[in-house]
């Protein structure tokens, strides 16, 4: 099974302070040989970048078993 990293933006839940809520990332993974492309696994953290997202995500691929696939 081949593994996809992607990472999703959305707005924070408005807290109340300022105008705009900030945007947080989160890593998704999807099966590559999936043509809808539907996430099967999302990280439940609010990242402030994309970069740290990204790391999520490839920490949770390493500790998949089979072979590595690479960064989307
Ligand atoms: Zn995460």
């Amino acid at each position: 099974m081949a593994w996809k990293i992607r990472v999703t933006a959305s707005h924070a839940p408005s807290r109340g302070r300022g105008p705009v809520p900030p945007l947080i990332y989160r890593a998704e993974a999807y099966e590559d040989s999936d043509r809808f492309r539907e996430g099967r696994w999302g990280c439940g953290h609010e990242h402030p970048t994309v970069e740290t997202a990204l790391n999520c995500g490839q920490e949770w691929l390493n500790a998949q078993p089979g072979p590595l696939t690479e960064t989307a």
